[in-house]
């Protein structure tokens, strides 16, 4: 039996430093009931307010030290003004190679931005990626800020694969796909809301903003996995591609017409997970996908 305890990953980062290089996240092996006794035990006894107390004190830290040192800091979290100055720096290092994409605006009319990443061409294949459509994975974000720096410094400094990757294809990387979310985790004065997990847009419920732009999608909408109730976290909303957020990606994915490949990154467990999702049946490229993620050492 494996539990896979999150909580982990959050004690490490607020116990061990004031960064997350490093950090781990543990899967633990219970092989008796007892040991699951103890598991739910240790977390019964985790006082989440003040963990995420701790956590704003570093995020506080950061901020100042990024002040200081006129840098970016990888290992740290950024808020998404800090974020987007980050892209906006990176396509000013890179002009030749990026580009940042503007594909409309939020529920609260913030910019959704992707980088484009792209040696020329009209519409040529490309890939999409995006991250933090749960506004609460932070991590994701954080991923996809490494990613964009990581994808410019390879192809700079002609790293493979990336390179001989770009002289086929183009990468769009959008790094918050949910910038309402995101804001609100980070300025509600409520600390239980750095767990938000859904968009801002007014539902049916007053008491109950936000949908779950994840279960938003044109794609097997409302079925198993997604609620209809407006309270729920996983509250789907009333209809497929209701969500701005949601259209905005899938109209301009659309009309773009030459995706070869759709990857978004989330924040919990240590999962690569490929269709299909909502039911038993394989993708018709099953092999294919099955000996791509085998081969990745996680
Ligand atoms: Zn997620």
């Amino acid at each position: 039996m494996r539990l896979y305890l999150g909580v982990f990953a959050l004690l490490a980062t607020v116990h061990c430093e004031e960064l997350f290089n490093g950090d781990q996240v543990l899967r633990i092996q219970a092989e008796y009931e007892s040991h699951i006794e103890v598991l739910k035990e240790l977390e019964k006894n985790v006082d989440w307010g003040e963990l995420l107390d701790r956590e704003r004190g570093v995020m506080l830290h950061n901020a100042e030290m990024k002040s200081r040192a006129k840098g970016f800091n990888f290992a740290a979290y950024h808020n998404l003004e800090a974020i987007y100055s980050f892209m906006d720096t990176l396509v000013a290092s890179h002009p030749d190679l990026i580009s940042k994409v503007k594909i409309g605006s939020t529920y609260e009319n913030r910019s959704m931005f992707a980088l484009k990443f792209s040696t020329g061409g009209e519409k040529k294949p490309a890939i999409w990626i995006d991250a933090g459509i749960h506004a609460r994975e932070w991590v994701s974000h954080a991923s996809a800020v490494w990613i964009a720096d990581r994808i410019a410094t390879d192809f700079k400094e002609n790293r493979a694969p990336v390179p001989s990757l770009l002289s086929k294809m183009d990468i769009f990387l959008m790094i918050v796909a949910n910038p309402d979310g995101y804001v609100f985790s980070h300025i509600s004065p409520r600390p239980f809301h750095r767990l938000w997990r859904k968009s801002r847009s007014v539902t049916s419920n007053p008491n109950c903003p936000g949908v779950d732009l994840n279960r938003n999608w044109d794609a097997e909408f409302s079925g198993p996995g997604a609620s209809d109730d407006p309270c729920g976290e996983d509250y789907r909303g009333p209809s497929a591609q209701s969500e701005i957020e949601v259209k905005n990606i899938a109209d301009f994915i659309t009309s773009h017409g030459n995706f070869k490949s759709f990857m978004t990154l989330h924040a919990y467990s240590q999962l690569l997970m490929y269709p299909y999702a909502y039911n038993g049946s394989n993708a018709p490229d099953q092999p294919e996908l099955v000996k791509k993620s085998t081969s990745i050492n996680l």
